[in-house]
């Protein structure tokens, strides 16, 4: 049964979903979705910006990713510009905006008077009623804005919210090229796509009045609002789109899980914050979705990176396999055919904590891998040469291949070398082996690679890096 219950997502296309924006989107899909009701997914895109496709696009991809499916189209504000035109020319002419003919410098001056003064810049409603229609004079048009009074609104986090109208101004909600402003086109859209709850950041508490007055004044319904509290980096700054560290891309493209992300958005500022949902279907089961501390929330990326470590060994295998394989399309990386990638991602699976960390590690089991120049330069030398030679030709004897020969192998060397660090052998075999000077176990890892790579791996090192020419 579908309830009337609508709540929508609205961002803007001016860079990548930031966590905040990621936060707004969850607590409207999972209100609609504890309600049987609908998510609407609008794209603010009045604003010219010739990056609204690539943005718009990606914040689609962004919502899929995370499994925040909406209902119907996805609505675009630039579709609409005549609907918005169309009831702005009803307000001008029933008395409820008019145009502003007033210049920029008359405007400024307006403005320095009020900080001088040290108020609230506000315009003097100079042109409010004048009714003048000049031609060929630029102009915008303002709404007109209740002079008295109070606005308002119960917000399910904040609660009672008041606004006093005189600490609005006759706003603008068309601008002197034509173009409609934010607030206006945020207003209609609400309300002619039924929107029952606007879940948002607190940032936006401020449009509220002027949007529930445009509502009044055009006498249509007033949704109810809620708003998030604002969440902060670690500098207690506001998180902006800029800031790669906390936008979806960098989530993305470093292989978080979106289960991570969503269970820790949905703790954060909780009073009570213990929950750990499986997956998005299992948190529409929260009780009290909005029961939030109303003081800004300080991100922790440290604490999203433990959760993802955490499901990263709570999800299904099925799963995993899945984010991996989406993650390496996504990277343009290749695997060349490796045969036994299950053990070798079983393996590692428990010391990671992003889908990056398995991949990095498969990595080493490819044909050919990247070595650092510089790290050749430092490990080139006869001792590597020696160690090398005389592993390779160990296990070119093996006849069985498990974890004790290798082990048995090892030792041998270790005793062969004893002359040599047993620190420095192992950091010459890892780095050769891996391309790393650090990495897991180095004998589970040989084990791993097969009798027949590992020997192909050592020759390569042998003759391209240590013969001399
Ligand atoms: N488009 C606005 C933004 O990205 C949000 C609009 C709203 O939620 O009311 O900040």
């Amino acid at each position: 049964m579908i309830t009337n219950i609508i709540t929508r997502f609205a961002p803007s296309p001016t860079g990548y979903l930031h966590i905040g924006n990621i936060r707004s989107a969850l607590y409207s899909w999972l209100y609609a979705r504890k309600n049987n009701g609908k998510f609407i997914l609008r794209i603010d895109d009045t604003e010219y910006n010739k990056l609204n496709k690539k943005y718009s696009d990606y914040i689609l991809y962004s919502l899929e990713w995370l499994g925040l499916y909406w209902d119907d189209r996805v609505y675009y504000q630039s579709d609409r510009i005549e609907k918005y035109l169309s009831i702005i020319n009803y307000m001008l002419s029933n008395n409820l905006a008019y145009k502003c003919f007033c210049s920029i410098d008359r405007l400024n001056n307006i403005r320095n008077i009020c900080i001088k003064k040290g108020l609230k810049p506000k315009y003097d409603n100079f042109c409010r009623n004048k009714n003048f229609n000049y031609k060929n004079i630029p102009y915008v048009v303002r709404f007109k804005n209740s002079l008295s009074g109070n606005i308002s609104f119960n917000d399910f986090i904040f609660k009672k919210i008041i606004f006093n109208n005189n600490q609005l101004d006759d706003f603008i909600i068309q601008r002197s090229n034509g173009a409609p402003t934010y607030n206006f086109c945020v207003t209609i859209d609400d309300y002619d796509m039924s929107i029952s709850h606007i879940i948002r950041g607190e940032d936006h508490i401020n449009n509220t009045p002027k949007q529930i007055n445009i509502l009044k004044s055009l006498k249509y319904n007033i949704p109810k609002y809620i708003h998030l509290p604002i969440i902060l980096d670690e500098n207690k700054k506001k998180i902006s789109k800029k800031n790669f560290l906390f936008n979806i891309k960098n989530y993305i493209y470093n292989g978080y899980l979106p289960v991570s992300i969503l269970n820790y958005l949905l703790n954060l500022g909780r009073f009570y914050m213990n929950n750990k949902f499986n997956n998005i279907y299992e948190m529409k089961y929260i009780n009290n979705l909005f029961d939030l501390n109303k003081s800004p929330c300080i991100i922790n990326n440290k604490k999203i990176l433990f959760l993802n470590k955490y499901y990263l060994n709570n999800i299904s295998y099925k799963k995993i396999k899945f984010y991996f394989k989406y993650f390496i399309i996504n990277n343009k990386i290749y695997l060349n055919n490796i045969k036994n990638l299950d053990e070798i991602i079983s393996f590692i699976l428990i010391r990671s904590y992003l889908i990056k960390d398995i991949v990095d590690f498969c990595l080493i089991f490819n044909n050919k891998i990247y070595f650092n120049p510089l790290l050749i330069l430092k490990y080139s030398n006869n001792n590597s040469l020696l160690i090398l030679l005389y592993l390779y030709k160990n296990i070119f004897n093996l006849l069985i291949w498990d974890i004790k020969s290798i082990n048995l192998c090892i030792k041998k060397l270790i005793k062969k070398f004893k002359k040599i660090k047993i620190d420095y052998i192992f950091k010459i075999l890892h780095f050769f082996i891996t391309g790393k000077e650090f990495s897991p176990n180095i004998i589970k890892i040989i084990f791993l690679f097969k009798k027949k790579n590992i020997l192909i791996r050592l020759k390569y090192c042998i003759k391209k890096y240590l013969l001399k020419k």
